[in-house]
């Protein structure tokens, strides 16, 4: 895989696409290998910089009105093509990228073309994780922060023999983490809102399939042995 420098924005190969390309906020692309499989999920910047390398392509899933859904695979080239119906038929359907010279629908899922390794099954073990399967929730008050105002609380604490793993480390506010201090909740008299547990899939995932948009990532991710990570 090739590594592109920050001043050397990928040169398409196809279409010139105005790349680098303004952000879409909380856009995801789901990315499946050649056999249909969910790895990871991506940002758009990385989704079409992998379409227009032709690395991979957009798998495209319509519904109808009897619930059957049909899918279809489109190159960047033949994307563009449809996405200018979309852009006229159900613009409210897909996040779109504005470029000079065309719009263009950002694909929900792509697959890639080129061999890649069979997915990891296991959630990695980090704070990008803890604080999504936590919802950015302290564990204590219940209330909802910024990551920065965030921290990780040791359930028991280090001091008195407790582990970092899933079930015993939770987002906790700054205020509610001195509160705590070096002691369990039974000793500090405060309760957890939810008993930590290990996420059977990447929490990220968790949070877009609450969201209709990414609907049709559902069947790519039933499977809870498929557990994605994302880059
Ligand atoms: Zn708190």
């Amino acid at each position: 895989m090739s590594h592109h420098g920050h001043h050397h924005p990928p040169r398409a190969a196809s279409a010139a696409v105005a790349i680098p390309l303004p952000p879409v906020l909380g856009a995801n692309v789901l990315v499946l290998n050649k056999f249909y499989q969910a790895i990871r999920v991506v940002n758009v910047r990385r989704a079409f910089t992998m379409l227009c390398k032709e690395m991979a392509e957009v798998v495209h899933i319509d519904t109808d009105e009897k619930g059957h859904s049909r899918w279809q695979n489109f190159n960047f080239e033949s994307w563009q093509e449809v996405s200018a119906l979309k852009a006229e038929f159900e613009p409210d359907g897909f996040d779109w990228i504005h470029t000079v010279r065309f719009q263009i629908a950002v694909p929900k899922i792509i697959r890639l073309l080129v061999y890649e390794k069979l997915p990891r099954q296991d959630v990695k073990f980090n704070r990008r994780n803890i604080y999504a399967r936590d919802s950015n929730k302290c564990q204590y008050c219940g209330r909802k922060f910024p990551t920065t105002e965030l921290s990780l609380d040791h359930v028991k604490p280090k001091s008195q023999g407790g582990r970092s793993s899933w079930e015993n480390i939770v987002c906790c506010c700054l205020k509610c983490n001195v509160k705590k201090g070096g002691r369990t909740p039974e000793q500090a008299h405060m309760h957890l809102i939810t008993k930590p547990v290990k996420p059977k899939r990447s929490p990220v995932i968790n949070i877009r399939l609450a969201d209709e948009r990414y609907q049709s990532w559902k069947q790519f991710l039933d499977n809870a042995y498929w557990t994605v990570e994302l880059k």
